[in-house]
């Protein structure tokens, strides 16, 4: 397959690797550009269930500038409540989603869809799906001053300008990208003192889809604080039942297997848990033996250092994994999609003389230092979280019951529109009916209000921060 163009005039090519939420994402945005793109795909085209996900106003308002809202509203499920229970059935807070701020303000609902449904929407309205090429899994890329190749497994190859990583937590993109930066340019490595982030996984993740359940209504939400372990359980469209289950790999006394979605041996796993009340009057067990289907997985964390190189960048959980506590991965690998592409469509502009490889590099520079900031804090956020919603220290127990009295303001300012939320710049805002004015001047009202209005959960979250490292976890 040679699908390089030449030329004086030709178009900047982007060569996306992986077909889900960042890559198709990232293939949306530059469409309605002139640049081209070929995405690489190493899975077959159907998609397979995974789990549900939880769009919030950052991630619906990139899908609404795509026109795929709508699409995502009609066949998703719209959040009604979100409760936090203890293991033992005592309610710690009910928020009605008309309590959240954010959701009224940007008239955003979260919204409950299934991985496969979103996935298969966002494919689906991609204008240019013969730029998508299934079963070509990606295992090498040569990058030159010129050019970049990228080699799949069935023989095939593309050229291109850029290549970019939005294939997931174990990304060859990533691993390509620092094989290239620790041969080719050792010695500037050397002096950054940079290399590639391991992956943590403090955790294991079981989650599922399970038939609907009595008591578990429609658009509720539901999370408990267990004692080494956490569940949230999101009721969908048709009542399907979305849920995971985080579990400390300390403490927990089980050794367990890392990957399997083999049932007898999940059953095995989460034994200790079928007692445990998902609410009031759910326990685990329930949710656990309707499960249409389930997998256990482990649930890494990484925040890379580097997101790109010369020809070479990472987007979504390439660079970004956090563990699923705060629904943000998807929504932020839009978001990372959203603003790569504002910079690539600047970089475009111009002859093709232009699309040199120190002029892309100091373009990437520039989108990685801006995003950072952002993702930064949301993933110390999403650390925090997992670890104080599945403690088994009395400290943060009592954190636990602390923070319960500020669970609408704390998910408001989580899911709320900032002037550091991306959206894609070349396409219009739309016009939310009922949506307060506000978003659009305090995007570009001063930073330090914003700062002060977030002031209170930052200084809890540092504490929070603070007392994690004391207890060692
Ligand atoms: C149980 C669970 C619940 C979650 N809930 C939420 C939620 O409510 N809200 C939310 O925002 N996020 C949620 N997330 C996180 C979210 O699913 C991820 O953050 C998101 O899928 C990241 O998207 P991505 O495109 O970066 O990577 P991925 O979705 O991992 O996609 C990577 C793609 O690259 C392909 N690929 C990999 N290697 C290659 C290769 N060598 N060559 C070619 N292709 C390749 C893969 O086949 C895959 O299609 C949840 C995650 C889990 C596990």
């Amino acid at each position: 397959m040679a699908m390089s163009k030449t030329g004086s005039q030709r178009l900047f090519h982007v060569i996306i690797v992986g077909a889900s939420i960042a890559g198709l994402t990232l293939a949306h945005c530059l469409s309605s550009t002139s640049i081209d793109f070929t995405v690489l795909e190493a899975r077959s085209d159907s998609f397979s269930d995974g789990a549900g996900l939880a769009i919030l106003p950052n991630g619906a308002r990139i899908l609404d500038q795509l026109g795929l809202y709508q699409d995502v509203l009609d066949q998703g499920q719209c959040m009604v409540s979100h409760s936090t229970w203890f293991e033992d059935g005592r309610l710690l807070r009910r928020v009605g989603a008309r309590q959240i701020r954010s959701l009224g303000r940007t008239n955003y609902p979260v919204i409950i869809i299934s991985r496969r449904v979103l996935l298969g929407i966002i494919y689906a309205r991609l204008q240019r799906r013969t730029c998508v090429f299934f079963n070509r899994r990606v295992y090498r890329i040569v990058s030159s001053p010129q050019d970049v190749t990228v080699y799949s497994a069935d023989g095939s190859s593309v050229s291109g300008d850029l290549v970019v990583g939005a294939d997931g937590v174990y990304s060859t993109v990533r691993t390509q990208m620092w094989h290239h930066i620790k041969n080719v340019d050792d010695a500037s490595t050397r002096s950054h003192r940079l290399s590639e982030v391991p992956l943590t996984d403090a955790f294991a993740g079981v989650f599922g889809i399970s038939q609907s359940i009595p008591g578990l209504e429609r658009g509720n939400v539901h999370r408990t604080y267990g004692h080494g372990w956490s569940t949230i359980i999101m009721t969908g469209a048709d009542s399907k039942v979305f849920w995971f289950i985080a579990i400390a790999r300390t403490g927990t006394g089980q050794s367990m297997p890392r990957r399997s979605s083999d049932k007898a041996c999940l059953a095995g796993v989460v034994e200790p848990l079928l007692e445990k009340h998902v609410t009031f009057n759910v326990k685990f067990g329930e949710v656990f033996n309707h499960a249409e289907s389930c997998i256990l997985v482990p649930l890494e964390e990484s925040f890379q250092t580097r997101w790109s190189w010369n020809r070479f960048v990472g987007i979504g959980d390439a660079v970004h994994k956090m563990t699923p506590n705060l629904a943000e991965g998807a929504n932020c690998a839009m978001e990372s999609a959203a603003s790569l592409a504002n910079h690539l469509s600047s970089f475009s502009r111009g002859s093709t003389s232009l699309y040199t490889q120190e002029r892309l590099g100091s373009t990437l520079k520039i989108w990685e230092d801006s995003r950072k900031r952002r993702m930064k804090s949301l993933f110390f956020v999403s650390q925090c979280a997992v670890r104080i919603e599945a403690t088994t220290s009395w400290v943060l127990r009592l954190l636990q019951k602390f923070l319960g009295l500020f669970h609408a303001m704390g998910i408001g300012l989580l899911t709320d529109i900032t002037s550091r939320t991306a959206r894609v710049d070349h396409l219009p805002l739309p016009l939310r009916k009922d949506a307060e004015r506000v978003p659009r001047n305090k995007e570009q009202g001063p930073e330090w209000i914003l700062q002060l209005s977030t002031f209170p959960l930052t200084a809890t979250v540092s504490l929070i921060f603070y007392v994690l490292h004391a207890v060692g976890m």
